[in-house]
């Protein structure tokens, strides 16, 4: 019994110290974010690396370089050059794949600045990007070289206080999210530091944070802008903020963003971080969350507790909105033959892939709705509607946080995602 145990500890120790060592042996404790544009339209894509800055320690998990889930259109691989070691990985979205499935984005071209972080490299490093369309068809969008010893890397400053809200462990040990206030003046000070806290307050009581809080961090950078208020261009309002923030993204009246992705990691540099969130000041209702992007909320809002966990959903579990009434940004969504990515919605593809293993046994598929005071109206199924089509996407309940205007409320599915990737920032 004691040889038993004294073996599994020496394997144990093995395991931590070839983990540790992966990362030792390829990366410095510390960000280099890899600044650059991605321009194109529906037809043609291109990413040109503009600059490269280090940044503060790395935040991120040690353990796991390699990214388990593939929820992005963007994928990051760098690979150990020497070697071709595949050494680090990440998926992401962003809003310029978005832009492309818009009526403009068939023809005309755009230019977005996108950022991205990998752990500093010590040795020439190989990075790859490659784009992902909806029917998860994969097209390389640039391959280049950096080099730590000749490749020129900006140095970020320190600029802004920050505020600790919510404390749960080291950065490496837990999700470190980060709140970026815009549109707050000088004479907003006692209402930004009000609003933080209390925007704290709603992910914290929220599940599955509130069950993990050992394991998120929440901080806000005490960043003011020039002029109180966002910008809103379809109405002609223009305001001097922070990180210029403005409604009216792909032409969408609410949908609100931050167009100066570069500067906005800038101003996040301050602080450790694995998500951004940017809360603004203003009383037009608006938002807008991108899968390990960053997401938006506003302040004055009936519903903030329900919006920040929303759109944090989005940001952090790459969850789809299970929901298929309102305005949104996106024409024929998900292919019906196609399997989303996105694990809280499916077309029955790949069922097994997604939830079937969570439902009951007997479970009719598709699950027929019945009235919220009728006892099956918790029950676990495949609804049809979701993922803004009423055909041929399914979601796992009748109601969820991801579908409608209703607080800590996050289906099994959704809530079992979050847990899973706030695990994966802590290990
Ligand atoms: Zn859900």
């Amino acid at each position: 019994m004691k040889k038993t145990i004294l073996l599994l500890i020496v394997a144990l120790l093995g395991t931590s110290m070839a983990k540790a060592q992966h990362f030792d042996q390829y990366f410095v404790n510390k960000n280099l974010r890899i600044n650059y544009l991605h321009i194109g339209n529906l037809s043609s894509e291109t990413l040109t690396i503009d600059h490269f800055t280090a940044g503060g320690e790395w935040s991120g998990t040690r353990e796991y370089l390699i990214e388990p889930n593939h929820y992005g259109d963007i994928m990051i691989e760098v690979f150990d050059s020497l070697s071709n070691k595949l050494i680090y990985s990440r998926s992401y979205s962003c809003l310029f794949t978005e832009y492309r499935t818009t009526e403009k984005g068939e023809l005309e071209i755009a230019s977005m600045e996108e950022s991205v972080n990998i752990p500093f490299p010590k040795q020439t490093v190989r990075l790859k990007f490659t784009s992902y369309d909806r029917r998860r068809v994969g097209a390389v969008l640039s391959e280049s070289y950096f080099n730590p010893a000749v490749t020129p890397v900006q140095k970020a400053h320190k600029q802004y206080n920050v505020m600790n809200l919510h404390k749960g462990g080291k950065p490496d040990k837990a999700i470190d999210i980060l709140f970026i206030p815009d549109g707050y003046a000088k004479s907003d000070a006692k209402l930004l530091k009000h609003d933080m806290k209390r925007f704290a307050s709603y992910v914290m009581n929220c599940s599955p944070y509130k069950e993990m809080k050992k394991k998120v961090n929440i901080r806000a950078i005490k960043g003011y802008s020039e002029e109180s208020g966002i910008t809103q261009p379809q109405n002609n309002i223009y305001r001097k903020t922070l990180i210029n923030c403005a409604y009216n993204a792909l032409d969408l009246d609410r949908y609100l963003m931050c167009l100066g992705v570069w500067h906005l990691n800038d101003v996040a540099d301050d602080a450790p971080y694995d998500a951004i969130v940017i809360i603004c000041n203003s009383e037009k209702y608006g938002g807008g969350g991108i899968y390990n992007f960053y997401c938006t909320v506003y302040n004055h809002g009936q519903y903030p507790d329900y919006v920040i966990v929303h759109e944090m959903g989005h940001l952090i579990g790459g969850l789809a909105d299970e929901y298929y009434t309102s305005e949104v940004t996106v024409q024929d969504f998900y292919p019906a033959d196609i399997e989303p990515v996105e694990p809280n919605v499916t077309t029955l593809v790949d069922f097994k892939s997604k939830w079937l293993d969570m439902l009951e046994p007997g479970t009719p598929i598709p699950t027929p709705t019945c009235d919220k005071n009728d006892p099956g109206f918790d029950r676990l199924g495949a609804y049809e509607g979701g993922g803004y089509v009423s055909k041929g996407v399914y979601r796992p309940a009748q109601h969820c946080t991801m579908h409608q205007i209703r607080y800590d409320d996050f289906c099994p599915v959704c809530k079992k995602t979050l847990e899973e990737v706030i695990d994966y920032y802590s290990k």
